[in-house]
C-alpha cells in the first residue's frame, strides 16, 4: 500500500488557517477588512490580553443575510467574486472566502448581525471549526464578530504567540495604518478597556493624521500630491528632524490597501537624503494610486504583499513626490547643517558616526533621541590632562583638602591635615542639582533644553495616559510631554540638568519613578518630589569615573549648597575619618604618647 494519502478536511482547514492567521493582529486585519467591504463607516475594535483572550470587531455595515449565515464560515465562501474575470478587477479587500473559515477553525467565534431588509438579526456561533448554530437575535444594522480563545485547540501555536503587550502593539499598528489611509471611516480601538485610538468618521486627511500621530508630528506635516503618467502619490510626509529610530512610521498603501515594501521605503529615505540624522527614518503616509491591472493582490494569502508590476517606475515617482513636497525647504537644509556642525563640535569622524548609525540600525530601537547627546557626554568625561599638585588642592568646609581621587568609581577621597573625607559622588552631585533646580523652580526660571528631535517613548496605555495628565506640572520643571497617538508619548524638552545624560532607557526609568509618585500628594510635595527625582537621574552615577576637574567642580558646587551633608533624600553624603582614629585603630602612637614615653625614659 502506498504512503501518500489525501488529508482529512479538518486537517486541511487547520493548515490553511495557519497561512491566514499568524497572530491576533491578522484576525483584526481580516475582520476590519470585512467591515470595510460591508460598507461600514464606523468600526469599533476591542481587544483583551493582546487579542489572545478576545477580539471584538463591531461595524455599522450591511450585515449578513440569515440565509448566508451558515455559509459565511465555510472555506471559499464569499459574496465578493463570482467568476474568473472578477479576479482581475477586485475592488474589495476580501475575495478568497478564507478569513472567517480560518478564524473559526482556530478560535471560538460569535457573530451577531442584522441587515436592513430583514426583521430580525442572526446570532451565529461556532467553536473551533464545529458546525455553526444560528439563532435569531435583534440589533441595529451591522455586524459584531467576537473571537475568543485563539489557538486554544493548537497549544503549539498558542505558545508561539508573543506576550500580550507585543501582540497589542501589532494590532494597534494594523488599525493605525488602516485609519491613516481612510480618514472618512471612524475607528476606535479599546485595549483592555482603555481607549488607544479614537478617530471619528469623516475626518479630513490632515485631522486624521493628527489624531493618530499627535500634535508634535502635526506641526511638521507636509502634504504630498504628485502625479506622473497614471501613477499618483498622495498623503503626507513629516519634515525633519521629526523622525523615528526605525521604519515603523513609514506607511504605504496602494489603492488604499496597506502594504509594506522595502523598495518604497528606500525611495522615500533617499528623497530625505542627508536631512535626517544617521539611524533615523522618515515618518510618512503615502498612498499610491495606479491602474488596478498593474497590481497583483493575489501574491500572499494575507494580502500583505501586493506585487507592483513596475516597482522601479513607482519608486521614481514616490521619490519625486517627496522631493517636490519639501521643495527647497529652508528648515530641511538647516537641519543638515546643524547636524554637521554638531559633528564638528564634538569632533567625531565620519567613521565614528557611521559606526554609531550602524549600531542603531542593527538593533532596531524605538528611540528618537538627539543623536549627539551621548557623544557630548563622552567629551565631558575625557580625563583632564596631567593634573599638578596645586590643581588637586581645594578649599572645602573651611579647610584645605587635597583630592586623592576616586575609590571604586563610587566615592571621592579628599585628604586634609585632620584626616580623610569620603564623599558619596552620587549623593553629593544629587544635592547640588536638587538645590539648583529647586531654586530655578522657585524663581520660575527653569533652564530647559530643547531636543533636536523629540524622544518617542512607548508606554503602557495606562502609563501614557497618566503621564500626559501630569503634563502641565511637568512642564513647569522643564519637561514637555505630549501624546504621540496611541500609547506613545513624545518628549520634546527636558530640564537642562538632565538633557546631557538623557537616553531612552533613562527616560523610561524616570517616567516610572514619576508615575510612582502618582501626583496624588499636595501640589507642593509633588513638585518637590519631581525635583528630587530629576536631580537623582541627572546626577553622576555610582560607577562613573570622574576626572580631577570633575571632582573639583562637584566639591565646589557642593560647598555652596545649604544641605551639603545629606543627599536630597536625607542619606549622608559624606563621612569623615580622623587621622587620630586611624592611628589608634592600628596601634600607632600619637604625639602625646610619644612625649610620655620620652619623659619616662629620660629621652630628649
Ligand atoms: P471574503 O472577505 O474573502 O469574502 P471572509 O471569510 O472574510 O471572506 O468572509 C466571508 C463572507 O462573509 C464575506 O464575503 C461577506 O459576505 C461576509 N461577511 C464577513 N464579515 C462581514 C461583515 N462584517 N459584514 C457583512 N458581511 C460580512
Ligand atoms: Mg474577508
Amino acid at each position: 500500500m502506498g504512503k501518500i494519502r489525501v488529508l482529512a478536511e479538518d486537517l486541511v482547514s487547520l493548515i490553511s488557517a495557519g497561512e491566514v492567521i499568524e497572530n491576533p493582529s491578522s484576525i483584526v486585519k481580516e475582520l476590519v477588512e470585512n467591515s470595510l467591504d460591508a460598507g461600514a463607516n464606523m468600526i469599533d475594535i476591542a481587544i483583551n490580553e493582546g487579542g489572545i483572550r478576545s477580539i471584538t470587531v463591531s461595524d455599522n455595515g450591511s450585515g449578513i443575510l440569515r440565509d448566508d449565515c451558515p455559509v459565511c464560515l465555510l472555506r471559499h465562501s464569499t459574496s465578493k467574486i463570482k467568476t474568473k474575470e472578477d479576479i482581475d478587477e477586485i475592488s474589495t479587500y476580501g475575495f478568497r472566502g478564507e478569513a472567517l473559515a480560518s478564524i473559526t477553525s482556530v478560535a471560538d467565534v460569535r457573530i451577531a448581525t442584522q441587515t436592513s431588509n430583514e426583521e430580525t438579526g442572526s446570532l451565529v456561533t461556532s467553536r473551533f471549526g464545529e458546525n455553526p448554530t444560528v439563532v435569531e437575535t435583534s440589533r441595529p444594522k451591522g455586524t459584531t464578530i467576537e473571537v475568543t480563545d485563539l489557538f486554544k485547540n493548537i497549544p503549539a501555536r498558542r505558545k508561539h504567540l508573543s506576550d500580550a503587550r507585543v501582540e497589542s502593539q501589532r494590532i494597534q499598528e494594523v488599525v493605525m495604518k488602516q485609519a491613516a489611509i481612510l480618514p472618512e471611516i471612524g475607528f476606535r480601538l479599546l485595549r483592555d478597556g482603555n481607549t488607544i485610538i479614537d478617530c471619528p468618521p469623516n475626518q479630513g486627511a490632515n485631522d486624521r493624521i493628527v489624531s493618530l500621530w499627535g500634535i508634535d508630528v502635526a506641526k511638521s506635516l507636509v502634504s504630498v500630491d504628485h502625479s506622473s503618467g497614471n501613477i499618483r502619490i498622495s498623503g503626507f510626509v513629516v519634515r525633519p528632524p521629526v523622525s523615528r529610530g526605525n521604519r515603523s512610521r513609514e506607511y504605504f498603501s496602494i489603492l488604499k490597501r496597506p502594504i509594506s515594501d522595502e523598495h518604497l521605503s528606500r525611495a522615500v529615505e533617499s528623497a530625505y537624503s542627508t536631512t535626517l540624522m544617521k539611524g533615523q527614518y522618515p515618518i510618512c503616509a503615502l498612498d499610491i494610486s495606479m491602474e488596478l491591472s498593474k497590481v497583483d493582490v493575489n501574491v500572499h494569502p494575507t494580502k500583505r504583499e501586493v506585487r507592483i508590476l513596475d516597482i522601479s517606475k513607482v519608486c521614481d515617482v514616490v521619490k519625486e513626490a517627496v522631493r517636490q513636497a519639501f521643495g527647497m525647504s529652508v528648515e530641511v537644509e538647516e537641519t543638515a547643517t546643524l547636524q554637521s556642525s554638531l559633528d564638528e563640535t564634538i569632533g567625531i569622524t565620519a567613521e565614528a558616526s557611521t559606526a554609531e548609525s550602524s549600531q542603531l540600525s542593527s538593533q532596531p530601537s524605538r528611540h528618537n533621541q538627539i543623536a549627539a547627546a551621548p557623544l557630548i557626554e563622552q567629551t565631558i568625561l575625557v580625563p583632564s590632562s596631567e593634573s599638578t599638585e596645586e590643581d588637586s588642592e581645594i578649599d572645602f568646609l573651611g579647610g584645605v583638602f587635597r583630592i586623592i581621587g576616586q575609590m571604586h568609581d563610587l566615592y571621592i577621597l579628599l585628604e586634609s591635615e585632620e584626616g580623610l573625607l569620603i564623599i558619596d559622588q552620587h549623593a553629593a552631585h544629587e544635592r547640588v542639582l536638587y538645590e539648583q533646580l529647586r531654586k530655578e523652580v522657585n524663581q520660575d526660571r527653569v533652564a530647559v533644553q530643547e531636543l533636536l528631535q523629540p524622544f518617542i517613548l512607548s508606554l503602557s496605555p495606562k502609563d501614557a495616559e497618566q503621564i500626559v495628565d501630569l503634563a502641565d506640572t511637568l512642564e513647569s520643571i522643564g519637561y514637555t510631554i505630549s501624546s504621540f497617538g496611541g500609547n506613545e508619548v513624545s518628549i520634546s524638552t527636558l530640564p537642562e540638568i538632565l538633557g546631557r545624560t538623557a537616553s531612552e532607557t533613562e527616560l523610561l526609568a524616570l517616567i516610572d519613578r514619576i508615575l510612582d509618585l502618582g501626583g496624588k500628594e499636595a501640589e507642593e510635595t509633588f513638585m518637590d518630589n519631581l525635583v528630587k527625582v530629576t536631580a537623582c537621574h541627572s546626577a553622576v552615577r555610582a560607577g562613573q569615573s570622574l576626572s580631577t576637574d570633575e571632582i573639583r567642580d562637584i566639591i565646589l558646587e557642593l560647598s555652596a549648597t545649604t544641605g551639603k551633608y545629606n543627599c536630597c533624600h536625607g542619606r549622608p553624603s559624606m563621612i569623615r575619618i580622623r587621622k587620630e582614629d586611624i592611628d589608634r585603630s592600628v596601634g600607632r602612637m600619637g604625639a602625646s604618647a610619644i612625649a610620655r614615653y620620652k619623659a619616662r625614659h629620660g629621652l630628649k
